[in-house]
Formats: structure tokens, sequence, C-alpha cells
């Protein structure tokens, strides 16, 4: 069937979420799959292949979650697929050293000036939980700050949100997350240089790190604003406290250096997960030289992993890493990307739908609000109900976006000029459902990856 056709049923979908539902927690291993956001019936896929998705009742759409990231070259690449194979026949986990994590590693350091030493673990959850266990080891202080709407993964002291007060400490945002692992966290909100100089002053000598992502992937898509990432590290500095740049989603895609190349601003510790694995579970964390020494084996911070720098998951990270190198990669990224987003933000005008189409390279976010979107505040005020009609209506035409307004569209390299012009086609279509009444809603929807919002991964 051709890629990105009209839905003809999904019946053998409903009846594997039925089943799946008997068996899986919610139906599902991580809740956004569930479709909860915006209704319908999660789509069980058969297969993948550049683009292009299928799913068990013969539908094949046009695929922009890219399995949440990774999937930066299209869905079975040959060239990792050959990789994969290759580490597959000679043996799948040893618990023991490989040459695979040390060529991985070789290219990690290379595109990250900031990362001299990494260490490979499962996720990006785990990336992240380290490098702050890390981060109070090498500064012997207990306080995380975070900014409010950006996700790190689902470790308890990052389940939380903001506390009643700008500088105070935060709350759980998910049941079983203990007050206190919460109340070593101080979340501000993102790309607010005023707040973040407040909770400097206010605690600055107790703070081992701030947490960000730099450009901030899970309340839709939100770059830092000029000189933002410039103040982090500024205050970090003079605070003697860590810069931790979550990378996990713009590491290898915003630029082959992630966000670091990019906007020319250094971490201290960075966290990357998704692209680096090329598909399969892997996440890594790395820094200076002196802070990685704190780790076990040669430091006294403990973190481990069973499964960590798994060669099969070694050699697809490797492989994909191999592939962003060749000349052109980024340009065709962009250059498709701000076609779609172009594309994207003037159906939605024509439709009278108000829209603000947020873009850095290949991440983009329609968020339905007339915008402009900057913060979690705003992300907050997009029309969901109007996100899920939109949602549906792509569907149906046979494009796959992500099942929640809060999430970025992720353009891969295996989208071709025709791809786009496609999407943008079904958009004009898919606004014209939605309508042009006003979808303008006040501050306090929920942007958040709690899972009391229904959303995360
Ligand atoms: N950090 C960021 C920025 C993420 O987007 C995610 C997941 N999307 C994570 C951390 C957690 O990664 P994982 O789901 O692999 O645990």
């Amino acid at each position: 069937m051709e890629c990105g056709a009209r839905v003809v049923t999904v019946e053998r979908s409903a009846a594997a979420f039925e089943a799946a539902r008997r068996v899986l927690a919610g139906g599902v291993n991580s809740p956004v799959r569930a479709f909860k956001a915006v209704g319908g019936v999660p789509r069980f896929i058969a297969s993948g292949e550049g683009a292009c998705l299928t799913d068990i009742d013969g539908n094949a759409y046009i695929d922009y979650v890219a399995a949440w990231g990774p999937m930066i070259l299209g869905h079975a690449d040959e060239r990792v697929e050959a990789a994969v194979s290759r580490a597959l026949a000679r043996g799948w986990s040893f618990g023991a050293p490989t040459e695979l994590e040390t060529h991985l590693a070789e290219r990690v350091t290379a595109a990250f000036p900031s990362i001299e030493r990494v260490r490979f673990v499962n996720s990006g959850t785990e990336a992240v939980m380290s490098a702050i266990r890390l981060a109070r080891g090498f500064t012997g202080r207990d306080i995380l700050v975070k900014c409010v709407g950006c996700y790190h993964g689902h470790a308890d002291a990052l389940l939380v949100q903001a506390g009643s007060g700008l500088a105070t400490f935060a709350t759980p945002s998910s049941a079983g997350v203990p007050k206190a692992a919460a109340a070593q966290t101080i979340a501000i909100p993102y790309n607010d240089a005023a707040a973040a100089r407040e909770v400097f002053a206010r605690h600055g000598g107790e703070i081992a790190a701030l947490i960000v992502e730099p450009v901030a992937a899970n309340m839709g898509l939100v770059p830092p604003g000029a000189g933002y990432l410039e103040c982090l590290r500024r205050l970090c500095d003079e605070a003697g406290a860590l810069l931790i740049f979550d990378e996990v989603i713009s590491g290898f895609r915003v630029a082959f250096g992630g966000a670091q190349e990019l906007y020319g601003v250094r971490a201290d510790l960075t966290c990357l997960g998704k692209i680096i694995g090329g598909g399969l579970p892997v996440g890594a964390y790395g820094g200076r030289a002196e802070i990685m020494a704190r780790l076990a084996p040669d430091g006294p911070v403990y973190q481990a992993g069973t499964l960590a720098g798994n060669p099969l998951a070694m050699a697809a990270g490797a492989a994909t890493l191999e592939a962003l190198r060749e000349d052109g990669v980024y340009a065709q990224l962009e250059a498709r990307s701000a076609k779609l987003a172009d594309g994207l933000a003037v159906a939605a005008k024509a439709a009278g739908v108000p829209a603000c189409v947020n873009r850095v390279g290949s991440l983009l976010c329609v968020f339905l609000t007339s915008g402009p979107v900057t913060d979690y505040a705003s992300a907050s005020r997009s029309d969901t109900a109007a996100y899920a009609k939109y949602f549906h209506a792509m569907l149906e035409r046979g494009v796959y976006l992500a099942p929640s307004q809060f999430e970025c569209m992720f353009v891969s390299l295996a989208h071709t000029e025709e791809h786009i012009e496609r999407t943008i086609a079904m958009a004009a279509e898919a606004f014209a459902e939605v309508g042009g009444r006003s979808h303008a809603k006040p501050a306090g929807g929920k942007a958040s990856k709690a899972p009391s919002a229904g959303g995360g991964r």
C-alpha cells in the first residue's frame, strides 16, 4: 500500500490493544502509546521502512514520530541493519568489554568537545539519573535545579512540579515519588534568565547542578531564547555548580554536535540517548575527564549495568553516527524541515486555525495557539481538543503524528520532498476539518510529562 494513503480499517489494532490490555499494564509499555491524550485506537505496528510505518491492518503512514527521535536515518536502514547483523552473528551480550563500546565512545567524544569520557547505559532516564548522582558526588552538594516543562526521564528527583513560589523546592508530580526526593529539586521556568539568577542568588552555594534541555523538546518544541544558555553557563560557573545539558533528543539531531555545537555553549555533563543507539536501547552521559574520574571503578560514585554497552546497541549507534557524518546530511534535514514547517504554518493560516510553528533543525511542533510559544506557560495555551481533532484527521489520511500536542515532529533523512508535500496537502485538509474557530485557551492546561497529564513516553 502507498505510504500516506487513507486508512481503511483498524480492526486488528483494536483487537490487539484489547489483548494487550489483558496482560500489559494499560496495554502499553510507555504511557503515550495508549493514545490517551487524543483518544482512538493505538496503531499496532507490523513494520517500518524508510519514512513509512505499516500497521497490522495494512495501513501505511508517513511517520513523524521516528520512535520518538532515534530513527533519524529512517526505519530499517540497511547500513544499521548490516552492522547489527554482523554483531548479532558474534553473540549479543558478554558482560565484558568489547571494542564496539570504544568505537562508539570515540565517535561521541569526537562530536562533543565537552565530552572527554563517556559511560553508556540503557536509557535516557538512566543517563540523567546517573549524571545527577555524579554531579552531586563531584560537588558534594545536593540541590538540583530543573526547568518546568523539560522532561528528563522518570527518575524520582525529576518527576516534580514547581513549588508555590519562585526559588522554592518542588513537589512530586507523580504518585509514588517521596516528598523527600522532590525536596532536593528546585523547578524554575524555562527561558527565564531572571528566575535562574534569583535561584542562584538564593541557593548558589548548595546547588550541585542545573539540568536543562538546551532545546526544550518535551513541551512541544521551544528553542532557547537569545543568551539564555550563556546565562545558565555563567551562573553555574560563578556558583561552582555543574551545568548538565540533557541532549537525549537534541544530540546528533539539531547538529552533529547537538545543541552545544548549534549555540556554542558547552555543558559540564551531557546526557545522550535515542540517536546514539540507532533505535536500540541506549543512553549515555559524559563530560570532562576530571568529573568522569569520580565514577566507579576509578572514583567513589557508583553506577553499573548488566547490559550497558550492549554489542547490538553499540553497533547500531556507531553505524547511525557514521551515516550522519556524510556530507549534506544536516543541510537536507534543515531544508526538508523548513519546507514542512512553512507549509504547515501556511495551511493552518489558510484554514483560519490559530497555530504557532516552532522549529530547530529537524525538530518541530505545530502548537494550536496563536503563540508565540516560549515556555511551558505559553505552550499550555494550546488547544489540546483541537490538536486531537487535527491528529485524527491526519492519521486517517495516513500521516502518523505524535498522539499528544506536547511532542515534536521528527523529520528523518528518509522523508522525501514528496512525503513533505503530501503531508502539507493532508494538513490543509485536516486544518479545514478542525475549523477556524478561535482555539485560544487560558493558561493552565497541561503540558507536562507528568503521568497525571496522561503524557510521558
Ligand atoms: N531526556 C529527554 C530530553 C527525553 O526526551 C527523554 C525521553 N524522551 C529522556 C530523557 C528519557 O529517555 P528514556 O525514555 O530513554 O528513558
